[in-house]
């Protein structure tokens, strides 16, 4: 508060003073991330009643509000930084990232047009051309030619954006009236965003085609069936448009074969979306970049930043080969925002390739990631958690109770508890229920499950910034635990005589 008793909201010694002690209470939190229980374990509506049920009139202090959050809102966190997090996919945080998220939080512009702070834009355009690079990304991608990379929030929006861009590519030329005649490919491994893309994007629902795998196949999407599937839907006189085609699904990391869906996409005339949300962070290592192989027919390519590559949520990284595209969707130009770069067309406004017109300055915290760690460090850090997924992956091959389902890629392990006769389907996905929430009601591990060729599969994902060999050894010991007291409380059901 000033001496005029004006509120000074923004005093500079002010913020040193608290972020200082926000820092602190921020570092101790990472020092003691493992006393909380991994899962929150709290009942739903747990916070009404701990906290006021109005805002209050006047001030607080910091200490009372971190009081507060030690003692009401930290029991009310999943911890996702946890070495002990397993579950979906990891969503890194790191010291470089955080130290971006500050800056960009520091700064606080809002880069909508490039007028509105060039160094927003500008910057995002060089470290989405490096990431590029890194990935051994084709030309197209990189900024200096007809496309371009972007920081979209989520890998939702990414492939909502593409979709939209792809729908109006084709409407320009058969005419508005076409919309319910466009078709959406996908298997059905692919990440339900497709399906809320679809939604948004006015795809009739009879057109999304989610064409089905095989266990056979290690569930990744069959260029015939999808050759198949073009060729009815044009004898229907329907229009193909876009095929989603995943490099590591969510369900158990399978990679769509995008050499050959690539060659299909290209001859018929098919927008080719890859997302390669969770795995592409692997791909910066040589020895998983094949995993990407094709990715040069593909016309737009995502990966999230903010899962497996140390940089803060959120940052999806989006590249699209013809920019132009996505500018004639989503491009708006009222009075209030003309400005004399923008009309001459000397520059990039970020607004034209996404959905929203504010956004943040995202591309510092991939920039310090790079920074502050360099490639090699970024490499053996995948390398460590894959290598760290393969013990897991020995740990569950070598109890014979237990099997794994999917062949493993990158650091996702799917595995199951066996039931003691082997056929009951029903018993053994309900056994694994049982497992899955035995485990995670611990505390000192939280793992998710999916459903493959109808089976209950618990996933185990690798992938955590302080994960280390000790905590799977631990995760695994505990999964042995549950598993004997459920086996055996099994067979006295089973032996139990009926009354
Ligand atoms: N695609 C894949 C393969 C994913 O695994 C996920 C989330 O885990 C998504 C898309 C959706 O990600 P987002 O939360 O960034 O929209």
């Amino acid at each position: 508060m000033g001496r005029d008793g004006v509120l000074k909201p923004m005093d500079a010694e002010q913020l040193r003073e608290n972020a200082h002690k926000m820092v602190d209470f921020i570092a101790d939190y990472y020092k003691n991330i493992e006393t909380f229980p991994v899962l929150s374990q709290v009942e739903p509506g747990y916070l009404r009643d701990l906290l006021p049920h109005s805002a209050p009139d006047q001030p607080e202090s910091l200490q009372n509000i971190l009081d507060d959050i030690q003692a009401k809102i930290l029991p009310g966190v999943t911890h996702w930084q946890s070495p002990n997090y397993f579950a979906y996919f990891p969503s890194n945080s790191s010291v470089a990232g955080f130290l971006g998220e500050m800056l960009s939080a520091g700064i606080n512009m809002v880069g909508f047009s490039w007028i509105t702070s060039p160094a927003a834009t500008e910057l995002e355009m060089i470290v989405l051309d490096w990431l590029a690079k890194l990935l051994k990304l084709p030309d197209h991608f990189l900024s200096t030619g007809q496309g371009g990379g972007v920081i979209q929030g989520t890998a939702s929006e990414a492939v909502l954006v593409v979709l939209l861009a792809a729908r109006d590519k084709v409407l320009r030329i058969t005419g508005k009236d076409a919309l319910g005649k466009l078709v959406v490919y996908c298997s059905d491994q692919t990440h339900s965003a497709l399906q809320k893309a679809c939604q948004i994007a006015g795809i009739h629902p009879g057109n999304c085609r989610v064409l089905k795998t095989e266990s056979c196949n290690d569930y990744s999407l069959s260029p015939e069936t999808f050759e198949q599937a073009i060729s009815t839907d044009v004898a229907s006189g329907l229009i193909p448009l876009l095929l989603c085609a995943t490099v590591g699904t969510t369900s158990s990391t399978a990679v769509d074969p995008l050499l050959e869906l690539g060659k299909i996409t290209k001859m018929k005339g098919i927008w080719l979306h890859v997302d390669a949300a969770y795995a592409g962070s692997a791909c910066v290592c040589p020895e998983f970049r094949h995993y990407i192989d094709g990715v040069e027919e593909a016309d737009s390519f995502n990966m999230n930043a903010h899962k497996w590559f140390l940089t803060n949520f959120d940052c999806s990284a989006l590249w699209v080969k013809d920019r132009s595209a996505l500018i004639h969707s989503l491009s708006t130009n009222p009075e209030f925002l003309k400005n004399k770069a923008s009309q001459e067309n000397l520059v990039v406004d970020y607004k034209d390739w996404q959905i929203p017109l504010g956004r943040r300055f995202r591309s510092l915290k991939l920039w310090m990631v790079l920074r502050l760690y360099g490639l090699e460090n970024l490499q053996s850090y995948i390398r460590n958690h894959i290598q760290l997924a393969a013990t897991f992956e020995s740990f569950v091959t070598e109890d014979p109770r237990f099997e794994v389902v999917a062949p493993r890629k990158f650091a996702l392990v799917c595995f199951r508890l066996l039931p003691p006769s082997h056929k009951d389907e029903d018993c053994s996905n309900q056994l694994n229920r049982d497992l899955l929430d035995a485990v995670n009601a611990t505390g000192k591990a939280f793992v998710s499950h999916t459903a493959l060729s109808g089976r209950y599969v618990v996933r185990f994902a690798i992938g955590a910034p302080l994960t280390e060999e000790s905590h799977i050894i631990e995760a695994w010991k505990i999964f042995q635990e549950v598993a004997t007291v459920l086996l055996k409380s099994l067979k006295m059901n089973h032996t139990r005589p009926l009354n």
